[in-house]
């Protein structure tokens, strides 16, 4: 199992990260194996009819890294590249965040293998709640609490929440978050993950004396996070000058007009044309002496050759896991870029998760402005820590992020010892 998991590159790059960070707590072989490998693998295979009347039959995987802690928690994401290994390295990584955060989770992902924008919504629903399905054994407010992450959203949410109240005979909205309003969701929730990003990335420009009136900034991805990261940033006074998706990538000297983006993406499907602006490159476009890059989309995007010509002065990891560890050698040696990593950067998407959480155990409601609030507090006390961590200890903000979350856990591991 061990060689199948690590077959898969993104996951092979989640080990390597903890392989170096467990050297750098020192922590022994023992724990360090529990630490390192998944609690629960499960795969299912779904058959679903579809609208021309073919039935197709689907994969799907959920992946639980640990139960020590608490439940688990982490998103549904539903892309053509959906692996076993890359939802076991995006469970892993969510195990970290959870801990660096102190919430009282382990981590978790599931996904299944699709192309959501080919699939009506029918279709999406129809697989939506035979996942739901297969999944209700595992999940649920005390074992698992899946979210929405690349490809699904709150609508997905819904589906769930009824296909298991529908079984369970009473309504049971604890079991995901992310979901609409009116199932109970949590406001602020669904622009939580770019609020954040865009939080973390300010407040490094803070720590190195930049104005946000004087900086500017490029997205990479104008989905869920890097839309709402763009515009927070703009709010901020922040020049966004740059912008892609998978349609191409824009540019605007003078900085574009985000909430406008936004109805222009809704309306056209894509960024690319939008009034005002100019194509670029979109591997150009990470590349540009900007002060914030943000790279909100994929896994991987920022290899070797790119960590060599960035230009950016913060690089804010609003994706999970978008810096190779070849990369990340070079961002250390040239020592010129504050790096806010991923686990930190889009913590306020799990955060917010926990809160609409709590508020549905205690069967209660925040504002937007309590769950903002918290959430900002909470931010700023783990980004404080970690930038602290990491002064004294002379280590990067990535190993500092890794080493403080895989530290909880580890203390966990120790003190609860080992069954039978
Ligand atoms: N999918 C999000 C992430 O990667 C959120 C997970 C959640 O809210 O549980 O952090």
């Amino acid at each position: 199992m061990k060689e199948i998991l690590l077959a898969n590159e993104t996951f092979g790059m989640a080990a390597r990260q903890f392989d170096r960070t467990a050297e750098f707590l020192g922590l022994d072989e023992a724990v360090r194996e529990r630490c390192k490998w998944p609690k629960r693998m499960l795969s299912f295979s779904m058959p679903v009819s579809m609208d021309d009347g073919r039935t197709e039959v689907f994969f799907g995987h959920r992946v639980q890294h640990h139960l020590s802690r608490g439940p688990v928690k982490g998103g549904i994401r539903y892309s053509p590249h959906v692996e076993l290994g890359e939802v076991a390295a995006l469970a892993m990584w969510m195990n970290w965040k959870c801990a660096l955060m102190r919430l009282p989770y382990g981590g978790a992902k599931g996904g299944i293998a699709c192309n959501p924008r080919e699939m009506s919504t029918g279709e999406k629903e129809r697989l939506t709640r035979r996942f739901a399905q297969e999944m209700l054994p595992f999940i649920g407010e005390d074992i698992d609490i899946p979210a929405p992450d690349m490809g699904t959203d709150a609508q997905t949410m819904a589906w769930i929440v009824d296909t298991a109240s529908t079984q369970a005979g009473r309504f049971t909205p604890g079991i995901v978050t992310g979901k609409p309003l009116e199932l109970q969701g949590s406001e602020g929730r669904t622009q939580a993950t770019g609020h954040g990003v865009a939080f973390t990335a300010t407040r490094a420009l803070q720590r190195l004396g930049i104005d946000c009136t004087d900086a500017s900034a490029v997205i990479q991805g104008f989905g869920n996070v890097g839309s709402y990261a763009a515009e927070t940033l703009m709010f901020d006074g922040v020049k966004v000058k740059g912008v892609s998706d998978i349609s191409g990538a824009i540019w605007s000297d003078n900085g574009l007009d985000i909430c406008q983006l936004r109805e222009y993406v809704a309306r056209t499907g894509g960024v690319l044309d939008f009034p005002n602006s100019e194509p670029i490159d979109a591997q150009e476009l990470m590349l540009q002496k900007v002060d914030i890059l943000a790279p909100c989309a994929m896994e991987r995007v920022i290899d070797e050759e790119v960590a060599k010509k960035l230009q950016c002065r913060v690089l804010a990891e609003g994706a999970n896991g978008p810096t190779t560890p070849e990369a990340d050698a070079i961002i250390e040696e040239r020592g010129d870029i504050f790096l806010v990593p991923d686990v930190m950067c889009n913590a306020g998407g799990v955060t917010v998760s926990y809160f609409e959480w709590v508020q549905n155990l205690q069967r209660f409601s925040w504002t937007e402005r309590e769950v903002l609030s918290k959430l900002e507090t909470q931010l700023a006390t783990t980004f404080d820590r970690l930038v602290s961590f990491a002064e004294t200890r002379k280590c990067s903000h990535r190993i500092a992020a890794l080493a403080l979350g895989i530290k909880e856990v580890a203390d966990v591991k120790k003190t609860r010892g080992l069954y039978p």
